[in-house]
């Protein structure tokens, strides 16, 4: 009998051969223009972007209609402000644990020392990073049509949820849009499903465009800043997330570590939390047994506010670059990048590589010379994309232990390795209009 093979699995593949043939073309075929143009600034770049697109397509609407969804599930307006309370402290303390953390072994291992710094002549202008007044101001709309077509995450959440209360103040009318609501999620849910199925032909593309670029060679001469980065990333996901599941999540890490495969598999290669939301929230409703009512606040809220992977870099970072400029940081410098990092990770969304954008913004507050993040730019395709599965597994980990304290967590989906399985069969209906208490 022929085993099927999962659609994960045919996406994991297309990750490997992505990967393979983009580093053959980096090491062997650099010089050669057609290979360059027709392919890797052609059919690599335009079937990539494509296939990004189209994620990024599914976001707007999936959360708008889950969020309603979840929000009129939930009915009873002080839970939401539980919720939301408990998920925005966990996202920050996470965040906290991972800069620490990443400062910590970054400290002990020094990386940068003796390092050649006028080797690396630094090209990199930063963009201004937003200042924190008008990131609490613009979390209110002024006008919510362009909040939904700039796929503004903050100000679409802020205005659902405003949106989703009045309908529960509406009595039947709201009832009557929240049927139309369940509806229209699930009908997304299903758009979800096939942008699923060409996955492996997306990310095949994504990964040797990538590849073809970068090459692993760039790792070489920054091997001692990247392999803090990678240490504190493997620290932070194999021991702070397993203590979290294990203790407040009453999970067992392997299980969930395996269920989030999918997940890892479209952060890695799209290097955006953003455009995983949809995948994410399919993973963590279907595969983890978390309710909608959850899921449908914490995690889009977790892809714009939490960032444990960034934060990592930029702890990392900020070392490395004190070591290379023979900076002395200070404690009072360390505890700044920490309240830096967190309040950076609240402000911005999770597109490929902001995070160096937030770092320029902590780099001005402890006085390093911002032009220093010329230096670890070769590299940090490859870590952003690390450090994006790192962010959104802290999404999905915060989602199961709030979901936990609600009672909002069915074992059984959980503990059955079968369910929300993508193969070339049905999903499972979703388990939205279940739990809805309107
Ligand atoms: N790419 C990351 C994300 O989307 C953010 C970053 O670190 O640049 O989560």
């Amino acid at each position: 009998m022929i085993k099927k093979t999962s659609i994960s699995s045919k996406i994991l593949i297309a990750m490997a051969l992505g990967l393979l043939s983009g580093s053959v073309i980096n090491v062997f075929f650099n010089d050669v223009t057609w290979v360059q143009s027709y392919l890797v600034d052609g059919l690599f770049y335009v079937i990539g972007a494509a296939f990004i697109n189209a994620l990024k397509m599914l976001v707007v609407p999936l959360v708008t209609f889950s969020l309603i969804c979840g929000v009129c599930g939930i009915g009873d307006i002080s839970i939401l402000d539980r919720i939301g309370v408990k998920a925005f402290v966990l996202y920050i303390l996470t965040t906290g644990v991972a800069i620490v953390l990443a400062l910590l072994i970054a400290i002990i291992v020094a990386p940068g020392r003796g390092f050649e710094r006028a080797a690396t002549a630094s090209s990199f202008t930063p963009t201004p990073a937003p200042p924190l007044t008008d990131v609490l101001i613009n979390i209110v709309p002024s006008n919510p049509v362009n909040a939904f077509a700039e796929g503004n995450m903050l100000q679409i959440i802020f205005f659902v949820i405003v949106f989703a209360i009045a309908m529960l103040m509406c009595g039947n009318i709201g009832r009557e849009l929240n049927q139309l609501a369940e509806k229209l999620n699930e009908v997304i849910m299903k758009v979800v499903t096939l942008v699923m199925d060409v996955a492996p032909v997306g990310v095949f593309f994504l990964m040797a465009k990538t590849f073809s670029e970068q090459g692993f060679g760039l790792i070489v001469p920054m091997i001692g800043y990247f392999s803090c980065v990678i240490a504190a990333l493997l620290l932070h996901t194999f021991g702070t997330f397993s203590l979290l599941l294990i203790f407040f999540a009453k999970l067992n890490p392997l299980i969930f570590i395996k269920k989030m495969r999918s997940v890892h598999i479209f952060a890695f290669s799209t290097a955006s939390s953003n455009a995983t939301i949809p995948i994410t929230l399919q993973a963590v409703e279907q595969r983890l047994g978390v309710n909608n009512a959850t899921a449908a606040f914490t995690i889009p809220l977790g892809a714009t506010v939490n960032m444990d992977g960034t934060a990592i870099m930029q702890g990392v970072a900020t070392v490395f670059i004190a070591n290379v400029y023979a900076i002395n940081l200070g404690l009072a410098d360390y505890v700044t990048v920490v309240g830096m990092s967190i309040l950076a990770s609240i402000g911005t969304a999770g597109v490929p590589g902001v995070g160096l954008i937030m770092l320029a913004m902590v780099f001005n507050q402890v006085g390093l010379p911002v032009e220093g993040i010329g230096l670890i730019l070769g590299v940090d395709r490859l870590l952003d994309m690390l450090r994006t599965v790192v962010n959104v597994t802290g999404d999905a980990v915060v989602t199961c232990i709030v979901a936990r304290s609600e009672n909002e967590l069915d074992d059984s989906i959980f503990n059955d390795p079968e369910a929300g399985v993508i193969n070339d069969v049905e999903l499972p209906h979703t388990h939205v209009a279940k739990h809805s208490r309107l």
